[in-house]
């Protein structure tokens, strides 16, 4: 890698690869994956997914580690300490002092838009799957929004997020943007390593259900939105880059 890669790479990266044009953006779309030849992608938010966090629990973690191995692992600096910024500028582009979005009500009333209305407004079908309130700000702006109530519990919540995403694939989109957030409820909640492992195993089981049901040439991304920021292993593994994995899929 010659450069270093920042999360407001991601967006860019994926409208490259859906031919979707974008508005000036700080990101930088990632050379390695255009050669891939791929036409649809899905993007997996893995909320606290820290780059050291993610090698410590690899071993655990089978589907996402052969993704790595078959395509890329980064290790992206992430642009924001919270969520909420965190993945606007994910979906975006743009670093935080640039979309100005710090809580959902800035989102909502932001008129800054994502790379999920960027392919709307194009004609390409998209899907977003998230906690409700996140999800809302993308309705009527995006073909399919589909939300999870928030106080479900813990392993309820991301099996929600797992089984609308496999409803919204049903229907064929070219791009999906789901948002798993097991392991940041299990920090907050003073979960320990063994809790953290149990949630990020769930969800790499996940994301091998989202890789069954995808068509080939589907790039599947998947990055933190932050290093742990909450509990007691905060801090521990990283300070300030994300695991991103970047994979196609192939027969
Ligand atoms: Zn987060």
């Amino acid at each position: 890698m010659s450069r270093s890669i920042k999360l407001v790479d991601v967006a860019p990266t994926m409208a490259r690869v859906l031919g979707v044009r974008t508005p000036p953006t700080d990101g930088k779309p990632i050379d390695e994956v255009k050669e891939w030849g791929c036409n649809r992608v899905v993007l997996a938010i893995v909320d606290s997914l820290g780059y050291g966090l993610f090698k410590a629990l690899e071993p655990d973690l089978p589907e996402m580690r052969s993704m790595a191995l078959e395509g890329l692992l980064l290790k992206a600096e992430c642009v924001a300490p919270t969520t909420t910024p965190a993945i606007a500028s994910i979906l975006t582009g743009l670093m935080p002092k640039n979309h100005g979005i710090s809580n959902t009500s800035h989102a909502s009333e932001s008129e800054i838009r994502s790379l999920l209305e960027w392919a709307s407004s194009e004609e390409v079908p998209s899907a977003v799957v998230m906690e409700e309130e996140g999800a809302r700000t993308f309705e009527g702006f995006v073909d399919m929004v589909m939300g999870v109530p928030k106080d479900l519990r813990v392993e309820d919540f991301d099996r929600q997020i797992l089984a609308r995403s496999l409803a919204a694939l049903d229907t064929d989109p070219r791009l999906l943007v789901a948002h798993f957030l097991g392991i940041d409820r299990m920090a907050h909640r003073g979960g320990g390593i063994v809790d953290i492992r149990s949630a990020a195993s769930a969800i790499d089981g996940y994301l091998k259900d989202i890789a069954a049901a995808i068509p080939e040439k589907t790039m599947v991304v998947i990055c933190g939105d932050h290093p742990l920021h909450a509990g007691l292993l905060k801090g521990v593994f990283d300070s300030k880059y994300v695991a991103l994995i970047l994979w196609k899929k192939e027969n």
